[in-house]
């Protein structure tokens, strides 16, 4: 263990990096009065936004989260929907379902993408199945191109949960990784952030619509402000002074998403030959953003999962371990999901897998670094 190294630093799992023009972006909206849900970063942000995505609207909210049941209840999902999703992703994901009083239906994941597998899926479908989420894990996205054609023989909308796949691609589009309607999320370790901040991409004027609407308290949206409201809304409204973060941030998005893949080189080069551990593909229809940077170890390393990741946290490095899946949350079983059914590679991933700091601006040398902790841990 270098204890040198583990005196000086601490090389934090993911930080945000403000290099643009953030500051002058907030400054200007305090200085001009435009703190809350109007403003021009507002618009410049879900423009530009969507524009870079390649979706026709883009809708800003308060969170990952909140954009992801905005999309739900703008998309028509209601109480007692079936929706399928991987078990393998963050815990948002089925939130947004619950509080719909939708069905999470849960399906394992792939061995090499860890996003969610579509041969087991169609086993999934029933009568009840309204739409399949689907979560492009850590940045690698999911089989569109197939989800796109279960979805279109079966009926079924194709919603995303894209929190970690700002500047993925599929087969070199980033649309093609939307499906009907996506949510994004801004949290402070995306790929661009806004602090805390969502939103819901789609190029269905109707999405569209019911988004605008039901995030604003379902005002009416023609007529006289009257204060009759038909329907049971949200107030989702992303406020001016995130918008300018993001503004700011998207100036850099392509030179931020740059940045991760080419850690994640780095990454791949250091630990290349190492059998003890998996690291992140890219299949060759996909273009990687690389949120995280995971690692999994496989069955002929010794030291255990836990273990690893506390030594390179005594050589400073921090680390995460891999999503806890669906199927074990105590929260979703009290809810009524049916946790019951076998997950192995959910379950074997998250029980050894983990990530490295995957910072945007992350040094060749830090990653060298790492790589030999790491190294020095598995021998
Ligand atoms: C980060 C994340 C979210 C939630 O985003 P917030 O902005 O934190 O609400 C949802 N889904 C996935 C897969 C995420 O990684």
């Amino acid at each position: 263990m270098s204890s040198a190294l583990a005196r000086k630093t601490r090389i934090p799992v993911c930080e945000p990096f403000l290099d643009g023009p953030e500051l002058d972006y907030v400054i200007e909206a305090v200085r001009t009065n435009w703190i809350s849900s109007n403003g021009r970063f507002i618009r410049e942000f879900e423009e530009g936004f969507s524009g870079y995505v390649g979706a026709k609207h883009g809708i800003g909210t308060t969170s990952g989260t909140t954009a992801l049941h905005l999309a739900l209840v703008s998309a028509g999902i209601a109480a007692g929907d079936e929706v399928i999703l991987p078990t393998f992703t963050m815990i948002a994901s089925a939130f947004a379902l619950c509080y719909i009083g939708a069905i999470p239906v849960f399906v394992d994941a792939e061995a090499d993408t860890w996003t969610l597998d579509v041969d087991r899926l169609e086993e999934k479908v029933t009568a009840k199945t309204k739409a399949i989420m689907a979560v492009h894990i850590y940045g690698h996205p999911c089989d569109m191109s197939a989800l796109r054609a279960l979805c279109d023989r079966r009926g079924l909308l194709l919603i995303v949960d894209g929190a970690e796949s700002i500047g993925a691609e599929v087969n070199e589009s980033r649309r093609s990784t939307l499906g009907d309607i996506a949510a994004f999320s801004f949290y402070a370790n995306k790929n661009i952030t806004t602090g805390e901040g969502g939103m819901v991409v789609t190029d269905s004027d109707k999405f569209e619509r019911n988004a605008r609407y039901f995030k604003n308290l379902c005002f009416p949206t023609d007529g006289p402000r009257n204060y009759l409201h038909e329907d049971i809304g949200f107030n989702y409204r992303m406020s001016n002074l995130h918008a300018a973060i993001g503004a700011a941030q998207l100036k850099k998005a392509d030179a931020y998403v740059d940045a991760r893949r080419r850690n994640a080189g780095l990454y791949d080069d250091g630990l290349a030959g190492c059998n003890l551990i998996a690291t992140p593909v890219e299949k060759p229809w996909a273009k990687n953003c690389y949120w995280m940077y995971g690692v999994v170890l496989t069955d002929a390393a010794t030291i255990s999962r836990d273990q690893l990741m506390k030594e390179l946290g005594d050589d400073g490095i921090e680390t995460r371990p891999f999503f806890m899946p669906m199927h074990r949350q105590p929260a979703l079983k009290k809810y009524g999901a049916d946790c019951s059914g076998l997950f192995p590679v959910a379950d074997h991933l998250s029980q050894n897998g983990f990530y490295l700091p995957s910072s945007t601006h992350l040094t060749p040398e830090t990653i060298a670094l790492i790589c030999r902790s790491l190294k020095n841990s598995l021998r």
